[in-house]
């Protein structure tokens, strides 16, 4: 399961078509959050408008199918009738049997192993161990994940809803550290700045995407 959800991580920068890099964006990452210091936790996310918008375009873009299939690996659905049938994806679940179902034409999931179920989202989220008051998290990485940009730019939850996973070792941390940092310059930096004019306004945002983007990357282990 490990590996695949790394194999997922590892798709995000060929699939994505961000805009080029902004050069006035490399200094606004806080130097103090280029240090290997573990982070505090983040409060727990608010409700937003544009939430909403990014989990009602992450169902319309992604089939629950497609993310099944990235999730179980290559050939592991095989078709059984109207449904493809696998073992179990979800990482608290050791299915001896498949018991791992997806309908693709009602476009939802079952496993008669763990008795969960549901959107596509309801998979990512379990998949890649979302709370239910970060479904909005999931949808984000998911549109991520297959290609799909964000469908604005998601001011309100998206500076304020990551919560940091688990304190780590602080050499792994370390070398992540730089991976997350690097993808961030490549992928969100200039993403995150459109549209801002103002100088602080621009430091907040960044500041606080990065700050995200660090809890999306470690929650698919990177
Ligand atoms: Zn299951």
């Amino acid at each position: 399961m490990k590996a695949k959800i790394k194999e997922a991580g590892d798709a995000i920068p060929a699939k994505t078509n961000i805009q080029t890099f902004s050069e006035r964006t490399v200094p606004m990452i806080p130097a103090d959050q280029q240090e290997c210091t573990p982070r505090p936790e983040h409060p727990p996310e608010r409700r937003g408008v544009s939430r909403s918008r990014v989990i009602e375009a992450a169902k319309e873009a992604v089939p629950v199918v497609d993310l099944a299939d990235l999730l179980v690996g290559a050939g592991g659905l095989k078709r059984l009738g109207a449904e493809w049938v696998g073992r179990c994806p979800l990482p608290d679940h050791e299915d001896r049997t498949p018991s791992f179902t997806v309908n693709p034409e009602k476009n939802l999931f079952w496993c008669f192993g763990c008795l969960r179920g549901g959107d596509v989202i309801e998979l990512a989220r379990f998949a890649w161990g979302y709370g239910k008051s970060e479904v909005a998290m999931a949808a984000a990485l998911l549109l991520r994940e297959f290609g799909h940009e964000l469908p604005a730019r998601p001011d309100s939850w998206f500076g304020k809803n990551a919560r940091q996973a688990p304190v780590r070792a602080a050499a792994e941390e370390c070398r992540k550290r730089a991976f997350r940092r690097r993808t961030f310059r490549v992928l969100m930096a200039a993403y995150v700045a459109r549209g801002i004019e103002d100088e602080d306004e621009l430091r907040r945002e960044i500041s606080a995407a990065w700050e995200d983007w660090q809890g999306a990357l470690r929650r698919i282990g990177r």
